[in-house]
Formats: C-alpha cells, structure tokens, sequence
C-alpha cells in the first residue's frame, strides 16, 4: 500500500516542469509548442497548455490532461510514483 494522496495542487507548473525535464516551450500565449518526446519528432509538434500542462502532440497524437499525465508517458511509472516524484503525493 502506498500512504498518502495525490495533491494537484502541488503539481509543478508547466514551465517548471517542462524546464525540468529539458523541454523548451517555444511561443507566447496559450497553447506553447515543443520537440515531442513521444516519437522522432522535428517540427515541435507538442502542443503545451500554460500554464496548466495539458498537452497533445499533432503528430503522434500522445495526449494527457496535466504534467502529471506526461511524466507518466515519460517514465512508464505508476500514477501514485510520478506523482510522489513531481512532488505532488503527501
Ligand atoms: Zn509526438
């Protein structure tokens, strides 16, 4: 069993997370576009929700609704490992 809970709250904002992770969001306004991690990606085909973190690639079409969901994508790891490693489980 894992104590605690997720707290969203606490989640890191997108772009500390991005930049965390070595992921420049290029743009200004809304939707910020970046490389996807998700496949060979060469044309900053992610698009990023900001601050939020939503995001959804316009090639490969790997979505989610938070940094939370990306660093699942990322890891492979579990919901209540990413979210103790986003420092987002207490
Ligand atoms: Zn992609």
């Amino acid at each position: 069993m894992t104590a605690g809970r997720f707290h969203p709250e606490w989640l890191p904002t997108a772009p500390e997370y991005f930049g965390g992770v070595g992921i420049r969001l290029i743009g200004k306004g809304t939707w910020r576009s970046a490389l996807c991690p998700f496949h060979d990606d060469t044309r900053a085909s992610l698009r990023v929700l900001y601050p939020r973190g939503a995001f959804r690639c316009m090639a490969c079409n790997a979505r989610g609704g938070d940094v939370l969901a990306f660093e699942q994508m990322r890891t492979g790891k579990r919901f209540a490992d990413a979210a103790r490693d986003l420092g987002a489980w207490g």
